[in-house]
């Protein structure tokens, strides 16, 4: 079955630049290699020096993951010791044998772009410090995407033995690095401290509203320590990547691996999230039908987070920004009743939304007006799920369905502090319109395709210090859409 999927005309990097591996079995992940029938050739080349500690952290993944030798020697260190191991070893309730592995957990949450944003976050945090990456799958992750590394599996497996003990973390733990610095249990090489940690896992809290303590993961005196533990737990449902730029030796490294800063996402992305089976039936049902006749797809993500605006007032929002930056043709009050011509160029909206009232206004205006430019336009939008409904399974497919498809636009607009739009752009490799700032009511040309961080470390690795963060690099700045954020550029 592998090799008759593709159909034979296709001029194929189907790779990616060499972004995938190969080898994969084709059948069990469809959108891995098919990926390139849909979405046009980026513009943006992956590092040969990305692709090759890619392929360097797939083997280190297969190595160390799941039930190999390495990984079950590593798990030891995670059981508790009796009291006699205890007293033989004079040790602090863990064993401290030194492990050939070590590994990053991520416990991700909140709604599927979160997820996905902080998922390659730790994936690029991963990638720097050699550890290997597991995901907790009860967030759905194994429903949504495939595995995408060879041979071995990225899911955290039912039997973890410290499954519950690491869901149980949280900012007040101990194990907690933001408590670890405040306790002086590790030292930051300000407070001077250090027996070196009691625990084999800390957890890294890196979420809204974290501490001053916890922030200071950011800085490279906080770094140094973390390598000796073989355990790490990430909670986050942030895209954090931007700031791991603030560490120094990650730095040097990560302007090797993206001479194109604003292509950290973008490529991760693309090599990380691949459908499952049943999520890119949704996507090529949804392409074939509605989108692949049209001259052009223009996606209008519309994601409304107060609710006190009418639906139609933030349509008309919306609708005047891509008329005004010229992503969709004005209407024609009272032109001629038919301009349709056989050649006429058409477009296609992709609209998403949770709600469907700005589909039913946008299909109706351009159902019951021509165009000014005599293009034909049509208006689709795969399903209205009415609310957010995380951690039910064929919604959370329907909202991935969704996101992809926006990422197969020629052009798109997005929603002003959105997740799920970060993605789409970033997937893409467009620089959308943001609308729904905030106090502003037109939209904006975003700097970059990036997606934002929205709560970022206020700067400041030496004591009593704190620098603007966004003036710091100058491909780290503000964000558009998020005055506090951060977003590579
Ligand atoms: P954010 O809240 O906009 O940053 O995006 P998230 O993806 O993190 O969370 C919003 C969640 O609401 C999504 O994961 C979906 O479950 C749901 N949702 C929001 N907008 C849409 C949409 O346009 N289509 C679908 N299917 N679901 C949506």
């Amino acid at each position: 079955t592998k090799d008759n999927i593709l159909p034979k005309d296709v001029p194929r990097d189907k790779l990616l630049g060499g972004l995938l591996a190969a080898g994969f079995d084709e059948g069990s992940c469809l959108s891995r290699y098919q990926s390139v029938l849909y979405r046009k050739e980026s513009p943006h080349i992956p590092s040969p020096y990305l692709l090759e500690k890619l392929r360097k952290h797939e083997a280190l993944q297969k190595r160390c993951g799941p039930n190999t030798e390495l990984y079950n020697k590593a798990i030891k260190q995670l059981k508790p010791l009796g009291k006699r191991e205890k007293r033989k070893q004079f040790k602090l309730g863990y064993s401290n044998e030194p492990t050939e592995c070590s590994y990053l957990t991520l416990i991700p949450f909140s709604g599927l772009g979160n997820r996905i944003v902080s998922l390659t976050s730790a994936f690029l945090y991963a990638l720097l410090t050699n550890r290997v990456l597991l995901v907790d799958g009860d967030a759905g992750i194994g429903d949504l995407f495939c595995e995408p590394f060879p041979d071995t599996s990225w899911l955290l497996p039912q039997d973890f033995p410290a499954r519950n003990q690491f869901r149980s973390l949280g900012r007040n733990s101990p194990e907690c690095l933001g408590s670890m610095l405040k306790n002086k249990v590790i030292g930051n090489g300000i407070n001077g401290s250090s027996n070196g940690p009691l625990s084999p896992y800390v957890l890294l809290y890196l979420v809204n509203g974290y501490s001053d303590f916890d922030q200071l993961f950011f800085c490279e005196d906080v770094q140094r320590p973390l390598q000796k533990i073989p355990w790490l737990v990430v909670t986050s449902n942030q895209y954090f990547a931007p700031a791991l730029f603030f560490i120094p030796t990650f730095e040097e490294e990560l302007s090797r691996l993206f001479p194109e800063r604003e292509t950290v996402f973008h490529h991760l992305g693309r090599y990380l999230f691949h459908p499952t089976n049943p999520v890119w039936g949704l996507i090529t049902r949804s392409y074939e039908s509605y989108l692949a006749k049209a001259d052009e797809r223009v996606g209008l993500q519309i994601r409304v987070f107060n609710g006190r605006t009418s639906p139609v007032e933030y349509l008309d929002r919306i609708l005047k920004c891509a008329l005004k930056e010229k992503l969709l043709p004005n209407i024609s009050l009272n032109g001629p009743a038919a301009s349709t011509s056989t050649g006429a160029r058409s477009k296609v909206v992709l609209i998403t939304s949770l709600d469907s009232t700005y589909f039913e206004k946008v299909r109706s205006m351009y159902w019951e007006h021509p165009t000014v430019t005599g293009e034909i336009i049509s208006v689709y939008q795969p399903s209205h799920e009415g609310v957010e409904q995380t951690g039910k399974t064929m919604h959370e497919m329907r909202a991935w369905a969704e996101i992809y498809l926006l990422s197969l636009s020629d052009a798109l607009v997005t929603s002003t502090w959105s997740t799920f739009g970060y993605v789409a752009q970033g997937l893409a490799g467009l620089k959308p319109l943001i609308t729904l700032i905030p106090d502003n009511p037109d939209c904006r040309g975003a700097m970059s395709m990036e997606p934002c961080f929205h709560f970022p470390p206020f700067y400041g690795c030496k004591a009593n210090t704190s620098v603007d963060a966004g003036v710091v690099l100058p491909y780290v700045r503000h964000c558009e859409d998020m005055k506090n954020g951060l977003k590579l550029v």
